[in-house]
């Protein structure tokens, strides 16, 4: 093979012709620059639509784009950069085969960025590919949109989950949609209102509307007025994740104010022991140590409200474990009764939210809608929208959530997923 060609074959450049490979000294190490042309079928290209189109200028001149390290040297492309009018989109920047339109990178480049986004530490990344967490925001971007044309990732849907994700302090939200047989996400959107979630209804189209038939949400009345107005059909299920975090709420409300009284009457010792029930009347039973276990006796013992509100919690819980649907409504019902007469103001009130989402709430039992999958892909997107913290935009957020958890994340470059 002729050394221009093992090049070739080396760097990944396909539909590329190599002129010259040149290795310069730079700082602490060497670079290697690698000077490319488009081959004669690439060449004239629109960047955006890749529709042949006439020579426009010679654009800025010469131009480099980042490549993938050649052992430890940093590795450049370089080529140079025309622009070309297309009868569509005007005077653009002329497609090069290595990389992605506006990107300094190569395509290669940018495929292992956003593998390793998904897969690995923020500065694992960041030090491995030496180059900034910003700039993996907007490598993710241009990755997920393109991944995005490829794939539609709205065919099919039959039963989804509508939730709200904040992302940031200062009250930013995303709307999230979530397809409930494949675990998927499968759209998000900056806002949390109506008209984002009718948005989202408008890109599924009339058509795909009328295929659904159950959405999931919490018991936020934005979502289901838009629920009702785009797929009356539909049956609207109240997410078991949120009813438990309620219950949860109202004991922690329960425990909080046991704990203020304690301190008022100065009795220490109580409002020390209340401090540290925190834990194990949070916790699911079956996941208590046997220390926790010890101090959920102790409560049993000394302070019948948080006991009680503690077993209000569980037994709400249960619904969810029933063997049948009929089982789940009667211990819904018996659970109300008991939480209207159960002398905690939190409880008595979370009653009469519980008895306004009865119906949707025994809907998600009687559908199969587990618990377990709402709640694990909302962890995985607080996670995600944790660790993109840095990036430019929401934007770039929602891109690192799609290709982690829609299926869009490119294999590594030149294998086969
Ligand atoms: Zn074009």
């Amino acid at each position: 093979m002729r050394s221009i060609r093992v090049w070739a074959r080396l760097l990944g450049l396909r539909g590329a012709v190599i002129e010259d490979v040149t290795v310069n000294d730079a700082g602490d190490g060497v670079e290697v620059v690698v000077a490319v042309r488009p081959g004669w079928r690439e060449r004239d290209r629109c960047g955006i639509c890749g529709r042949r189109s006439g020579r426009f200028d010679r654009g800025g001149g010469r131009r480099r784009w980042r490549g993938l390290d050649l052992g430890t040297s940093f590795c450049w492309i370089e080529a140079d950069a025309p622009r070309v009018r297309c009868s569509r989109h005007g005077v653009v920047v002329a497609r090069v085969p290595w990389a992605r339109h506006d990107s300094g990178f190569t395509r290669a480049f940018e495929d292992q960025v956003a593998w390793l986004a998904v897969n690995c530490s923020k500065s694992a990344v960041a030090q491995l590919m030496r180059c900034s967490w910003r700039s993996v925001g907007r490598i993710v971007e241009r990755v997920c949109n393109e991944q995005r044309l490829k794939v539609d990732l709205l065919s099919g849907l039959r039963s989804i989950g509508i939730d709200e994700i904040s992302h940031r302090r200062g009250q930013r939200y995303l709307t999230v949609v979530v397809d409930h047989h494949t675990g998927r996400l499968v759209w998000a959107a900056p806002g949390r209102d109506r008209a984002t979630v009718l948005v989202f209804f408008a890109t599924l189209g009339e058509e795909r509307c009328k295929e659904i038939e159950s959405v999931s949400c919490d018991m936020a009345g934005w979502i289901s007025s838009a629920v009702a107005e785009a797929v009356p059909q539909a049956e609207r299920c109240v997410d078991p994740f949120h009813v438990v975090q309620l219950a949860s709420d109202a004991l922690d409300e329960v425990r909080r104010e046991l704990w203020r009284e304690a301190r008022r009457e100065k009795n220490l010792t109580l409002a020390k022991d209340l401090k540290g029930a925190r834990f194990c009347v949070w916790k699911n039973p079956e996941n208590l140590t046997d220390k926790q276990q010890a101090k959920l006796a102790v409560i049993q013992k000394l302070n019948g409200p948080l006991y009680r509100a503690y077993l209000l919690k569980e037994q709400l819980r249960q619904i969810y474990r029933a063997d049948s649907p009929e089982e789940a409504e009667a211990l819904l019902d018996g659970w109300l009764c008991w939480a209207r007469r159960c002398r905690l103001p939190a409880f008595t009130k979370l009653a009469r939210t519980i008895k306004a989402q009865r119906d949707g709430i025994l809907a998600a039992v009687r559908l199969g809608l587990s618990n377990a999958r709402v709640e694990q892909i909302n962890t995985q997107i607080r996670l995600i929208t944790r660790r993109a913290y840095g990036f430019h935009s929401a934007a770039a957020l929602i891109a690192l959530a799609m290709l982690t958890l829609s299926g869009l994340c490119p294999p590594l470059p030149d294998r086969v997923k």
